[in-house]
């Protein structure tokens, strides 16, 4: 995301922040923690300073893509509208820390390009399916395996696991505390946080 014409530029909004702007992505399963470690990454990011927002799945899906659904067309474009959205922010100076179940490849590949300049940090929050029935929040599985909801992520819709992420977490053996820590060591040793 770059602007034709700015009167303040996105590096001098980062120099005055005191750290540089960055999309981190994280994308599982419904249930894999990407809400629980977006929330403990914001906080532990807002307490010392940093300009941080976190977009979530969810919360888009009642406004800025509420005329969308869960077809592969439809999940194509919310990704496209969010992924632009997060771009923006992070031009702005943000770090944005960005909860999307984002099954497919390709999609997560348009988020991360409509991000540059800023580096796109792609997180696995990765959970076995048989864990994420088990814990099952929002009771959106049950609902699923009985094929009330159709095109469920992981049970009726595909889940294309990212090939090379930049952080892999086994939600399924790491405390959520530890989770966020990987991510905050991620971007201090990344240079886009300074200690
Ligand atoms: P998502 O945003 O990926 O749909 P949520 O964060 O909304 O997932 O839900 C994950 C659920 O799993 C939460 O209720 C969370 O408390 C629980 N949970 C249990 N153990 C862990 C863990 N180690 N890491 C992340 N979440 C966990």
């Amino acid at each position: 995301m770059t602007r034709a014409i700015a009167a303040v530029e996105s590096e001098e909004r980062q120099r005055r922040n005191g750290h540089r702007s960055a999309v981190v992505w994280l994308t599982g399963l419904s249930a894999a923690g990407k809400s629980t470690i977006a929330r403990g990454v914001e906080a532990a990011l807002f307490a010392r300073g940093v300009q941080v927002y976190g977009l979530d799945g969810d919360d888009l899906r009642r406004g800025l893509c509420r005329d969308l659904g869960f077809s592969p067309e439809d999940r194509s474009e919310n990704l496209r509208r969010v992924g632009e959205l997060a771009a923006v922010l992070a031009d702005a100076g943000l770090v944005v820390i960005a909860s999307f179940i984002s099954p497919y490849r390709r999609e997560r590949a348009t988020a991360g390009a409509a991000a540059v300049p800023a580096p796109f940090i792609e997180v696995f929050v990765d959970c076995p399916l048989d864990e994420c029935v088990r814990r099952d929040p929002k009771g959106l599985y049950l609902r699923a395996l009985s094929g009330e909801l159709p095109e469920f992520t992981g049970v009726s819709a595909p889940y294309e696991p990212p090939e090379r992420p930049q952080i892999h977490l086994r939600t399924d053996r790491l405390p959520v505390v530890q989770s966020v820590d990987l991510v905050v060591q991620y971007l201090e040793q990344t240079g886009i946080l300074t200690r």
